[in-house]
């Protein structure tokens, strides 16, 4: 197949183009970094600012002249707590990420209209229920998203389905929670929660104390990236579309346990120090049953397995970044 990756030199994007690429199909990843995060194995890499509408038609039209079989759109300004909660970001995540979206979804219709489109939503779609964390899909309505980045995924999510239903566009969305793994955003503020507390026990002495936003007792679930592309390749080859659908893990945990999971798996006794700092909502997890239902699959590796598959890679990271 031909397949374009939209933020393909991210995190996501780029485990994903490594493991289309390797099942042998034609990958072009796009980025706006000069560079992939990944060694380039890939067949050609185009650097491009998918903000700009009239390299998106160039994109979609006519590389080769072969139509797109499949496109993942996932470029997005986004990144942690610090980034997107803080509120200081915004303006640039809503009107960055719309306007990605808003030139794919038009370019799509015009020039690919055949090709099966994924789109990456998240769990911040969600308005907090205290009674329940558990995400059902239907709950994201009425909506109250607690972040601008939420709004804007919410926006574009019925953007897409308005382009399936107008355009008969395949489209198919997940809504992601919480994603890590090696060669994720692992410092410099956009790190997620996990990336950090590693760095953070990696980059401590026995008995060294590691500050905690809030009190630690917010609650979360975090899907390896593995399970991850499992859940986006079940949902692309199924055989027909359905609405926004969860890919997360159920197994929910706070931040303090956490903490205590990573420093378990890094053989440290940590202490915590909690300080003042972007929370988020205080608990959310994704519910699985229409995942399991819909694809018959639902995640369920362990989280601690998960966490074991990364450490390593971030303490080599901290290791090369201080020598
Ligand atoms: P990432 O930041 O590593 O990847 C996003 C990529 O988009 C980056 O490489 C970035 O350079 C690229 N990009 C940003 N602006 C661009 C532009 N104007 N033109 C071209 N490229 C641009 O993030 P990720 O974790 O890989 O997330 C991928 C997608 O999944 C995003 O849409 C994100 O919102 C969504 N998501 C991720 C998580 C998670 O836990 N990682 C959770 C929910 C949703």
């Amino acid at each position: 197949m031909r397949i374009l990756v939209l933020g393909g030199g991210g995190f996501i994007g780029g485990h994903l183009t490594t493991k289309l690429h390797r099942e042998g199909h034609y990958v072009v990843p796009v980025d706006i970094k000069n560079e992939p995060d990944y060694p380039n194995e890939f067949h050609r890499y185009i650097r491009a600012d998918l903000r700009d509408p009239y390299i998106v038609n160039s994109i979609m039209k006519n590389i080769d002249r072969e139509p797109w079989d499949e496109i993942y759109q996932l470029a997005a300004d986004m990144g942690g707590a610090e980034y997107i909660f803080s509120g200081e970001n915004d303006a640039n995540v809503m009107h960055n990420s719309a306007l990605i979206n808003l030139n794919v979804a038009k370019a799509v219709v015009a020039y690919a209209p055949t090709a099966k489109l994924f789109f990456s939503s998240s769990a911040c779609v969600y308005c907090e229920d205290p009674d329940n964390p558990f995400c059902h899909e239907d709950s994201a309505y009425p909506a109250e998203p607690d972040s601008a980045y939420g709004w804007e995924k919410l926006f574009s999510e019925n953007m897409y389905a308005a382009a399936q239903r107008n355009y008969k566009l395949d489209v198919r969305v997940a809504r992601f929670h919480n994603i890590f793994g090696p060669k994720g955003t692992w410092r410099g503020g956009k790190e997620k929660a996990p990336a950090a507390i590693m760095r953070k026990i990696a980059e401590a002495s026995e008995h060294d104390i590691i500050d905690v936003f809030g009190a630690g007792t917010q609650t979360r679930s975090f899907l390896h990236i593995d399970e991850c592309l499992e859940g986006v390749l079940r949902l692309m080859r199924a055989d027909k579309s359905y609405p926004p659908t969860n890919i997360g893990s159920d197994e929910m945990v706070s931040i303090n346990t956490l903490v205590w999971m990573v420093a378990g798996i890094a053989g440290k006794q940590i202490k915590t120090r909690h300080v003042d700092g972007p929370l988020g909502v205080n608990g959310r997890c994704s519910d699985n049953r229409l995942i399991q239902e819909r694809l018959g699959w639902r995640p369920n590796e362990a989280l601690e397995a998960g966490l074991r598959k990364t450490y390593p890679w971030i303490e080599e990271q901290v290791k090369s970044w201080k020598s």
